[in-house]
């Protein structure tokens, strides 16, 4: 894929705004703060493409990126934020719910966690939810430069027993600093476009 042919398609807020085409899809979910901005920027190699931490106060929308005409990347606004009202987090979920389960395009989902916590009750109830919904997932381990690689293995295995990890899904051990993990990330992107 040419990484340079970028545009973000549009951002959507239910199912009649997504896209109408055929590109498969693999969406990204995290916890508010846990690397996914860096995550997509780093695999484009962007400084500012995905943007930061959405304000919490604005609007949350389905980003769907085209890259290269190939795949849509659609960015989920991130989950577990504090300051978020009941009503918000209400209407985030049915916005997940309602693309997470009825949208034919997509192939996979990448979760990502940080590599230095045990993954929160939200964390564990995307997993469930994903493989309830028998989504192939890619769960990307962010921040890796912030432990020493020696601690890398363990954090991996608490991780995964914590997850009730599928042994099928690929786990990356990712960090957007250095890089680690950028060709095994783009490798199991790639198997689903
Ligand atoms: P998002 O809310 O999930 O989109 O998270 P961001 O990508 O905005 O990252 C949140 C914070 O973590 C920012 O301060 C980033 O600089 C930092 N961060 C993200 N990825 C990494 C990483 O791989 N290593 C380190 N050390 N910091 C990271």
């Amino acid at each position: 894929v040419n990484i340079n042919n970028l545009t973000l398609t549009i951002s959507a807020a239910s199912k009649k705004q997504y896209p109408e085409t055929a590109l498969p899809e693999i969406a990204l979910a995290g916890r508010s703060n846990v690397g996914k901005s860096s995550f997509i920027n780093t695999l484009l190699n962007r400084k500012n493409f995905a943007r930061t931490s959405a304000n919490p106060g604005k609007t949350q929308l389905l980003n769907f990126y085209n890259i290269d005409e190939k795949v849509h990347f659609v960015d989920v606004p991130g989950y577990g934020y504090a300051r978020v009202s009941k009503t918000e987090r209400e209407k985030w979920g049915k916005m997940i719910e309602e693309y997470l389960t009825t949208r034919e395009n997509l192939r996979a989902v990448v979760s990502l966690v940080d590599i230095r916590h045990e993954p929160s009750e939200d964390d564990k109830l995307m997993y469930e939810f994903l493989k309830y919904y028998h989504l192939p997932v890619i769960l990307v381990a962010t921040k890796a430069d912030k432990i020493p690689k020696g601690r890398w293995n363990k954090q991996e295995a608490m991780i995964r027993k914590s997850l009730k990890f599928d042994s099928t899904d690929d786990f990356i051990i990712f960090s957007s600093f250095d890089k680690t993990g950028l060709n095994e990330a783009w490798q199991a992107l790639e198997k689903f476009f």
